[in-house]
């Protein structure tokens, strides 16, 4: 078939042997495609970031939590991390072992430290108050503690997690009265961690998180692991030709970084990192359907079925997705025009794409939003009473399957009792 506007699933072959009209046709607008080959990949990259042996990788399931997607991630020999007890549920019944799973608590309660301690899941908690809830329940237990070492970074304020101005972590400044709780307690502090924030595109703020980190990790004696977090960034901006973080120099230096202060320390210790979206993101394209076009004073606006409730990442931290555009018609003309693209929800700021320069589009194309296997369908709601769109994957033998329906109007009735 023609596709008038799709450089990058033509690309990569993201839609194997089906494309997305066939896929609407089949599943229903919107719909969130993810292809398993890409996720492979992005597994295997993270995996072999480093060549000092006692290295894993965390995947951060809040960025998709897709069954499915949990399973190949397994299979690829990841582990994960949790922030809820939904999280939790998810990956045991994705068949992850509970050694394999770590519990990132923020303001957690009890009953929740709870769950994770009768699973034999190891938590994480990030606050004193938070040790001395865990040290009242569970004496004598282990525990990591999330520690943040002052340094941020991130594509957005919202989601920049370390430094001085976030509700993470604990500062360094109290690890004296840290090591007061965990002897209060006879805790065992079997690693510490840290994330400072998400989508940066330069090593240098992440490799300084490392050197922070490793510096306080020398305060603590008996540590297993120490855990750098995730945030490693993905190109948004594919069509301007936005350079992709420079993964294998990334390695390089965490290794080289990590070799010296195990030989400075002597200390063997597991070293763990933990990407969410550079794992995600780009095995995800999400398609909807132009429903409607008007020009309402000085702007173009493109109806469609992708409102805030499908993805929210556009209103939410102004972020940007490149926009694709399918349509089977042999003969295109470019014409390119400034479009504003919007969803079908009743807010003025349900806007998921403004002023781009596009080809013409006209009613009924499929529009495809890149880069959307992260923090996509995770957050997708049923505000205005809309349906969460069903999520198909590509799998290995290039074929479509489908993995989650679409919410049906009954699943929206279910919970009420009168
Ligand atoms: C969200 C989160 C991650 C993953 O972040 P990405 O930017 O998706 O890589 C890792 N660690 C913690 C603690 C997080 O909250």
């Amino acid at each position: 078939m023609n596709y008038i506007y799709s450089n990058y699933t033509k690309y990569v072959n993201f839609f194997g042997k089906t494309n997305p009209l066939e896929l609407i046709k089949k599943y229903g607008s919107p719909l969130y495609v993810y292809n398993e080959n890409i996720l492979r990949q992005r597994c295997q990259q993270m995996k072999n970031l480093v060549t000092y042996p006692n290295f894993s990788v965390n995947y951060s399931t809040k960025a998709n939590s897709n069954l499915y997607f949990l399973n190949v991630v397994r299979d690829e020999g990841l582990n994960v991390d949790a922030m809820s007890v939904g999280e939790m549920s998810f990956e045991l019944k994705a068949g992850f072992d509970p050694a394999q799973i770590l519990f990132i608590a923020n303001n957690v309660s009890a009953e929740e430290m709870k769950f994770a301690i009768d699973n034999k899941i190891k938590i994480s908690v990030d606050s004193l108050s938070q040790l001395e809830t865990y040290g009242k329940i569970n004496y004598g237990g282990d525990i990591v503690v999330r520690f943040n070492p002052g340094v941020g970074a991130g594509h957005n304020k919202k989601v920049v997690t370390g430094g001085k101005n976030t509700k993470f972590g604990v500062t360094p400044e109290l690890i004296p009265e840290v090591k007061n709780i965990l002897k209060k307690y006879n805790l065992n502090l079997i690693g510490i961690n840290q994330h400072i924030g998400s989508l940066f595109m330069d090593t240098e703020p992440y490799i300084d998180s490392v050197n922070s980190i490793l510096a306080i990790a020398e305060e603590f004696e008996n540590l297993q692991f120490v855990n750098f977090g995730g945030g490693f960034g993905i190109p948004y901006y594919k069509q301007n030709f936005q350079m992709r973080l420079n993964i294998s120099l990334l390695g390089e230096e965490l290794d080289r970084t990590i070799k010296k202060w195990v030989k400075k320390c002597g200390k063997k210790i597991h070293f763990k990192i933990e990407p969410g979206r550079y794992i995600s993101a780009e095995c995800g394209v999400l398609l909807g359907t132009v429903t409607a076009l008007k020009q309402n004073y000085e702007n173009k606006y493109v109806g469609t079925d992708l409102g805030f409730n499908v993805i929210e990442r556009p209103i939410l931290y102004e972020s940007h997705h490149d926009i694709e555009i399918y349509r089977d018609e042999p003969s295109t003309s470019f014409d390119i025009e400034e479009v504003t693209i919007v969803g079908n929800i009743c807010e003025s700021g349900d806007i998921l794409a403004k002023y781009r320069n596009l080809p013409k589009i006209k009613e009924g194309d499929i529009i495809g939003v890149v880069d959307a296997g992260a923090y996509g369908h995770v957050m997708s709601s049923n505000y205005n009473l809309r349906l969460r769109p069903a999520e198909v994957f590509i799998n290995k033998a290039d074929t479509d399957i489908l993995t989650r329906r679409r919410d049906t109007i009954n699943d929206l009735f279910a919970p009420y009792l009168i």
